[in-house]
C-alpha cells in the first residue's frame, strides 16, 4: 500500500490524551507518513478553542485593549500540552514571538495561523517528524484562490523518508503574508497533503465516524453511511450536512483520492469512505435541510409565452448582488428561492424592481422556508422514489412548498414549513434507511 495523510481535528487534539491517541493511530501504521493537525479544540462544552482565543487576542490588541486574558489561556494551554506529554520544546520563545507580532499584523489571519502553527510543533515533537510550515509551500493569488504551483512547492518539500506534520489551515500571498482557509480549512490542507505527497489515501480523523444518512441532532439512530461519492457529498454539504469543509473535496478529486472519515475515540470503526465513484445499493444516500429561506412568488397571466420574462427577473436579483438557489416554474408563475442571509434587507427593493422591471399581475415574497435535500446516486432511472419520499412527508403531516428534482436525478429538493424541517428530515430517513 502505498502512503496515507492523515488529518487530525481540533476536538481530537483537544488535550494530552487526545494528542497521545493521535499519535498511536498515526504510529500503528508506518504508511501514515503526512500528518496534519489543526489547533487543539474544545476539551468539553463550556471551553473555547484556542483559534477562536487568538481571533479575541487579535482582536483586542488591534483596538488597543487589554489582551492577557486570551494570551493567557492560550499560553497555558501550550505549556500544559508540553508538559504532560514530557517534551523538550520551549515554546515561551515563539509566544512572546506572537505577542509582538499581534500589533503589526492588521488582519487577523497570521495570528488566527498560529494555534496550527504550534500544534504542528508539538506533533512533530511527538512523532519524531519534520516540521514542514506551510507558509513557504502553500501558495495564494492576489485573490486568495490557491496558487497550483503549491502541489510542486509541497511535494518537493515533503520528499525523503520518515514522517512529516503539515500544520493545517494556512498559507501565504504573493507578499509571503500569512493566509488562512475559511473556518475549518484544515480538511483543505489534508486534502492539498494528500495531493502534493501522492497519497493513496486521505484519513480526515475527528471526533465523529464518519457521516450519517441524516443529523443525528434530528434522528438520533440515523443510519451510518459507508460509501459516498464526491459528488453527493457536495449537494449534502451544500444543505449543511457539515463533518468535513465543502472545499476539501477539490484538490483530491482529479487524482481522485478517496477520504476517509474517521474517529479518534472509535478508531477501528471504518468511517465514512468519500470515492470519485461507487455501485449504490439504495436509492437513498443522505438527507441534509437547512432553514432560512425566502420565496418570491410571481405571477403574470401568459407568462410562458413573454420571452426574456425569466431573464428580467433575474436581472432585478442580479442587480441587488444577491444569489438565488432555485427557481421552480409553472404556465403562469414563477418562484425564486433565497438564502436569507444573501437575501439581507433587499427583499423589499427587490419586490419593486420586479413590479417595475416585469409588469406581474402579482409579486409576493413569503419567508420561514425549510429546504431538504434527498440525495442519492441511486435514485437515477429507480421508479418510486418521488412517491415514497412525497408519502412519506405525507403521512408525517408534512406539507410540500416546493418539489424540485434536477436533471441528474440525483437530489429532490423539497421545501417546507420551517417548523416541519425535522419531522420531515425524520420520516425521509425512516422512509429510505436500510
Ligand atoms: N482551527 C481552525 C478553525 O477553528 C481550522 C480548523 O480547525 O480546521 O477553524
Amino acid at each position: 500500500m502505498g502512503s496515507i495523510t492523515c488529518k487530525f481535528g481540533g476536538t481530537s487534539l483537544a488535550d494530552a490524551q487526545c494528542l497521545r491517541e493521535a499519535a498511536a493511530i498515526v504510529n500503528a501504521d508506518p504508511n501514515r507518513r503526512y500528518v496534519v493537525p489543526s489547533a487543539p479544540g474544545k476539551r468539553d462544552s463550556g471551553d473555547i478553542k484556542i483559534t477562536d482565543l487568538l481571533y479575541t487576542w487579535h482582536s483586542l490588541v488591534q483596538q488597543g485593549l487589554d489582551a492577557t486574558q486570551p494570551e493567557c489561556i492560550v499560553a497555558e494551554r501550550f505549556e500544559e500540552l508540553t508538559q504532560e506529554l514530557g517534551l523538550t520544546l520551549d515554546l515561551r520563545e515563539r509566544l512572546a514571538e506572537i505577542r509582538a507580532d499581534a500589533e503589526k499584523h492588521k488582519n487577523p489571519d497570521y495570528m488566527a495561523s498560529r494555534g496550527e502553527y504550534l500544534n504542528g510543533l508539538l506533533m512533530a515533537e511527538l512523532l519524531g517528524a519534520t516540521l514542514v510550515d506551510p507558509v513557504h509551500y502553500i501558495k495564494f493569488d492576489e485573490e486568495g484562490r490557491l496558487n497550483p504551483v503549491t502541489y510542486d512547492l509541497l511535494g518537493e518539500a515533503l520528499r525523503g523518508e520518515g514522517r512529516f506534520v503539515v500544520p493545517g489551515f494556512y498559507g501565504s500571498l504573493p507578499d509571503g503574508s500569512v493566509k488562512t482557509f475559511s473556518r475549518g480549512g484544515s480538511d483543505i490542507t489534508g486534502a492539498i497533503t494528500a495531493r502534493a505527497s501522492g497519497s493513496v489515501l486521505y484519513e480526515n480523523w475527528t471526533d465523529v465516524s464518519g457521516f450519517r444518512m441524516a443529523d443525528p441532532r434530528i434522528v438520533p439512530n440515523a443510519h451510518p453511511i459507508q460509501e459516498i461519492t464526491y459528488r453527493e457529498l457536495r449537494e449534502l454539504a451544500y444543505m449543511g450536512a457539515n463533518v468535513l469543509h465543502d472545499e476539501a473535496i477539490f484538490p483530491v478529486r482529479e487524482p481522485g483520492i478517496p477520504i476517509n472519515i474517521r474517529n479518534t475515540k472509535a478508531p477501528s470503526d471504518p468511517g465514512t469512505m468519500i470515492l470519485p465513484a461507487r455501485t449504490p445499493k439504495a436509492p437513498v444516500c443522505g438527507i441534509a435541510g437547512q432553514r432560512s429561506f425566502t420565496m418570491f412568488n410571481i405571477e403574470k397571466t401568459l407568462m410562458n409565452r413573454e420571452r426574456g420574462f425569466g431573464r428580467r427577473v433575474l436581472s432585478v436579483f442580479e442587480d441587488h448582488g444577491v444569489n438565488f438557489e432555485h427557481m421552480p416554474s409553472s404556465i403562469d408563475t414563477l418562484s425564486v428561492i433565497v438564502n436569507d442571509a444573501e437575501l439581507a434587507n433587499h427583499g423589499a427593493s427587490i419586490v419593486k424592481g420586479i413590479e417595475k422591471t416585469c409588469e406581474p399581475d402579482s409579486v409576493s415574497m413569503t419567508g420561514g422556508l425549510a429546504l431538504i435535500a434527498t440525495v442519492g446516486m441511486g435514485m437515477a432511472g429507480h421508479i418510486g422514489v418521488a412517491a415514497r419520499l412525497c408519502n412519506a412527508c405525507a403521512r408525517a403531516g408534512v406539507n410540500l412548498r416546493v418539489l424540485d428534482q434536477g436533471a441528474s436525478e440525483n437530489n429532490i429538493i423539497i421545501g417546507v414549513e420551517e417548523r416541519d424541517l425535522e419531522s420531515a428530515v425524520r420520516a425521509i430517513h425512516n422512509e429510505f434507511a436500510e
